[in-house]
């Protein structure tokens, strides 16, 4: 495990294709996302190793359903008995995630690749469902940022000044985009989520972390409005 700022932790075991997160507060040990089907145990293997009780992991909270991202739910809610929380419009793609469509060229792609179990889609069962602007114990702010997925959320520590975008967007090569198009059904959302998140946000938070991508430890909220001014003049 990876320690990002005091507290937020990467599993960096689960290597380097998606990114799953634990936050360490006094009140537990929530997890923001799970990485692929393949990754629950290696996340769990990482808990017990620094000797974290898994009991103390109450909530996990889902960026979307995305099975590179809920993948490792099913095996770690049950380890570690936690509440399963996502956006009430992620709600359906949680429990029915082959409802999720990436863009029609891919599907016959993905179909096939859905008999491998390392891209199985796997269903889950949220307790919570979370709106837009919720505040959560843990000091997390709910940003509902749709547009890659119907109910798709970033997650903002105000006190911290930390964001955690899952795929609002992420950071390849060194440069900030939007998020990838071959499974954003909705680009124009997508575009309003990250202006959203610089416009709304844009002074409470200095580092960034990813769902895929190496995070930004300074200066990300700078870069996420040079995102979306980039956005605004491409598209007119
Ligand atoms: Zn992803």
């Amino acid at each position: 495990m990876q320690q990002i700022v005091p507290g937020l932790w990467l599993f960096d075991e689960i290597g380097d294709t998606v990114h799953a997160y634990l936050w360490e507060w006094a009140g537990g040990l929530p997890l923001i996302d799970t990485g692929h089907p393949k990754d629950g145990p290696i996340i769990l293997a990482a808990l017990r190793k620094r000797g974290y009780a898994l009991h103390n992991v109450r909530r996990i909270i889902l960026t979307h359903a995305d099975v590179d991202h809920s993948g490792g739910l099913a095996q770690l809610k049950q380890a570690t008995g936690a509440k399963v929380a996502c956006h009430a419009a992620e709600k359906e793609f949680v429990e029915r995630p082959w409802r999720r469509q990436p863009v029609w060229f891919l599907r016959p792609l993905l179909a096939v690749a859905a008999l491998a179990p390392a891209f199985q889609p796997r269903s889950g069962s949220p307790d919570e469902l979370l709106l837009d602007g919720q505040e959560l114990p843990e000091g997390f702010t709910v940003i509902h940022t749709p547009g890659h997925t119907p109910g798709h959320i970033s997650l903002l520590h105000k006190e911290q000044r930390f964001l955690i975008t899952g795929d609002a967007m992420s950071n390849r090569k060194g440069k900030l985009r939007d998020p990838i198009f071959l499974f954003t059904p909705d680009k124009v959302n997508a575009r309003r989520s990250i202006w959203k998140l610089a416009k709304k946000y844009g002074d409470d938070f200095e580092t960034v972390v990813f769902g895929h991508g190496p995070p930004i430890l300074q200066n990300g909220a700078k870069r996420i409005k040079g995102l979306a001014s980039q956005m605004m003049s491409t598209d007119v």
